[in-house]
C-alpha cells in the first residue's frame, strides 16, 4: 500500500491495526461497492482472529453503497470464487492474507465470473478510493445484509464431478491433511473422506492462530511429514491459510516441491483431457516444459502472480495453469488456484497409476536447481535490469519479468524481487555442476551491472 496504490500482487495484505485498520477497510468497502454499482456481493473469510472486524467493516461499506451483502462465512478462497459463478452473484470480497502469518489480514476482490480482478480493474477501485468518488445511498436504498449458507456443499459437489470417485474409493488411501488451522479444514478432510480415503488430520481446529507458518514448504511441514510416517499414510496434504494452494508429502515422509507434484498433476490432467494450453509463470522449472511438450500441448509463460496466470488462461482459453508454490488451475472446474481440487486429484493419480508418490517423483525428468540472491536497493533494480537485458541480447531469452535465458542444457531466471530489496537468480540444469555454473554466470551479470 503506497501513495495511490492499495492492491499488491494478491490484493491488499497488511498487519492488523497498523496499516490495515477497521476505518480503512470501511472505506475500501465503500470504494468496492461503488465499483460494483450494486448487486449481490458475497463476503467470506479465512480463520484469522481479525476476520470479524474486517468482514463487518467491508459489509458496512458495501451496504452503504446499495450492494446487498451475502455473508458466506469461513470458506476457502476457491470455494467462495466457485460460489460467485455457481449462484450467479455479482462479485465477492474475500477477507484473507493467504500464506502470510496470523498478524496479517487482507482483501481480495472477485468479479462476476469468480476470477480475481485484473490489475486494470483494481486501478479503477484505487482511483475511487483515493479521489473519494463514492456512491452513497439514502436510508431507503441501502443494501440488505443476509446470511448465505450452502457454499461448501456446492463447492465439494463441483470438485467431485471432476474426479473418478470409484477409482479413488477402490484404492482406499490413507491421507494426512494439515490445513494450518484455517478454512481448508472445512473442505479437504471431509471431501477426501467422502471419496473413500481414510483421513487423519493435524492442525485442523480453526483457531486463527496457526500452529505452523501458513506458507506450505519443507521447513514448515515437519509435523505433517512425521505424522505421515507415524501412521503409515500414503500421502500428506498441506494447505496455506486460504486453501487455494496444496503441497504434498510422499509416503516416505518427504515434502515434495510443488514443481514436481505440479508436473505429475499437469501430466495426468493432459492425459485425461487431451492436448491443451498450459499457462505458468516464468519462475517455473523446465521440468514442466518437458512434461507439456511430451504431451504435445502448448506451454505459455507469464509474469509472476496468480492473478496474471488466471487472466492469461481466460484470454487464451487455456485448460490448465500451474505455479510451483502448489498452485493448480483447472478451467473445466474454474481457472483459479484450487487447493482441494489439487488434493483430490492427487489421490486420483495415486489410485489410477498404482504407484506410491515417491516412485512417480523419481520417474520425472530430473533437474538440479541452484538459487542465489543478491542485495540490490529498490531504486537500482530498474537500471540493473536494463544492463542485464543489454548483456543478454541475442541469446535465447524471455523478458516478461526480469530475464530468463534458455540454454540447450538448462536455464537461468534473473529477476528483481517484488517484495524485497534483492535480485533472485534461479538456475537449473540436468547436472548440478552445470546449474551452479549457469547460476554463477547469472550472478556475475547482476554484480557487474551493480
Ligand atoms: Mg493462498
Amino acid at each position: 500500500m503506497s501513495d495511490r496504490t492499495l492492491f499488491g500482487t494478491n490484493g491488499i495484505r497488511e498487519i492488523v491495526n497498523q496499516k490495515l485498520t477497521p476505518e480503512l477497510v470501511v472505506k475500501v468497502g465503500v470504494a468496492v461497492g461503488t465499483y460494483y454499482g450494486g448487486g449481490n456481493i458475497l463476503i467470506g473469510h479465512d480463520s484469522r482472529t481479525s476476520h470479524t472486524i474486517f468482514s463487518n467493516a467491508i459489509t458496512a461499506g458495501l451496504a452503504s453503497t446499495g450492494c446487498n451483502v451475502l455473508k458466506g462465512g469461513p470458506a476457502p478462497t476457491p470455494a467462495l470464487q466457485y460460489a460467485v459463478k455457481h449462484f450467479k452473484l455479482d462479485g465477492a470480497v474475500i477477507i484473507t492474507a493467504s500464506h502470510n502469518p496470523p498478524e496479517y489480514n487482507g482483501i481480495k476482490v472477485v468479479a462476476q465470473d469468480g476470477l480475481e480482478l485484473s490489475r486494470a480493474e483494481e486501478e479503477k477501485i484505487e482511483r475511487m478510493f483515493f479521489d473519494e468518488a463514492f456512491v452513497r445511498r439514502a436510508w431507503n436504498r441501502l443494501g440488505r445484509v443476509t446470511p448465505f449458507p450452502g457454499i461448501i456443499p456446492a463447492y465439494k459437489a463441483a470438485v467431485k464431478t471432476h474426479l473418478d470417485v470409484d477409482a479413488i474409493r477402490r484404492r482406499a488411501l490413507k491421507v494426512v491433511v494439515d490445513p494450518v488451522n484455517s478454512v481448508g479444514s472445512l473442505v479437504t478432510p471431509s471431501l477426501l473422506t467422502e471419496v473413500g480415503c481414510q483421513v487423519v488430520t493435524i492442525n485442523a481446529q480453526l483457531d486463527g492462530v496457526f500452529s505452523r507458518e501458513p506458507e506450505p514448504k519443507p521447513e514448515t511441514l515437519g509435523d505433517l511429514s512425521a505424522t505421515v510416517k507415524a501412521v503409515n499414510a500414503d500421502l500428506g496434504v498441506a494447505h496455506d491459510g486460504d486453501a487455494d494452494r496444496c503441497m504434498f508429502v510422499d509416503e516416505l515422509g518427504t515434502v515434495v516441491w510443488g514443481d514436481k507434484t505440479g508436473a505429475i498433476l499437469v501430466e495426468y490432467i493432459l492425459n485425461k483431457i487431451g492436448t491443451s494450453t498450459v499457462v505458468t509463470p516464468i519462475s517455473s522449472s523446465k521440468l514442466l516444459e518437458d512434461i507439456v511438450t511430451r504431451n504435445g500441448s502448448k506451454l505459455v509463460w507469464t509474469r509472476v502472480g496468480s492473478t496474471i496466470v488466471t487472466n492469461t488462461m481466460k484470454d487464451l482459453g487455456a485448460d490448465v495453469g500451474f505455479e510451483d508454490n502448489g498452485g493448480l488451475f483447472f478451467t473445466p472446474h474454474q481457472p483459479v488456484r484450487d487447493g482441494a481440487l489439487a488434493a483430490a486429484l492427487m489421490a486420483e493419480v495415486l489410485a489410477k497409476r498404482g504407484q506410491p508418490l515417491s516412485k512417480l517423483v523419481d520417474a520425472l525428468p530430473q533437474y538440479a536447481l541452484v538459487k542465489e540472491r543478491i542485495e540490490c536497493p529498490n531504486e537500482k533494480k530498474a537500471p540493473v535490469l536494463e544492463k542485464v537485458l543489454k548483456q543478454t541480447e541475442g541469446l535465447n531469452r524471455l523478458t516478461l519479468d526480469g530475464v530468463k535465458v534458455f540454454f540447450d542444457d538448462g536455464s537461468v531466471l534473473i529477476r528483481p524481487s517484488g517484495t524485497e530489496a534483492v535480485y533472485r537468480i534461479y538456475a537449473e540444469a540436468r547436472e548440478e555442476a552445470r546449474a551452479r555454473e549457469i547460476a554463477t554466470w547469472g550472478v556475475s551479470l547482476v554484480t557487474n551491472a551493480l
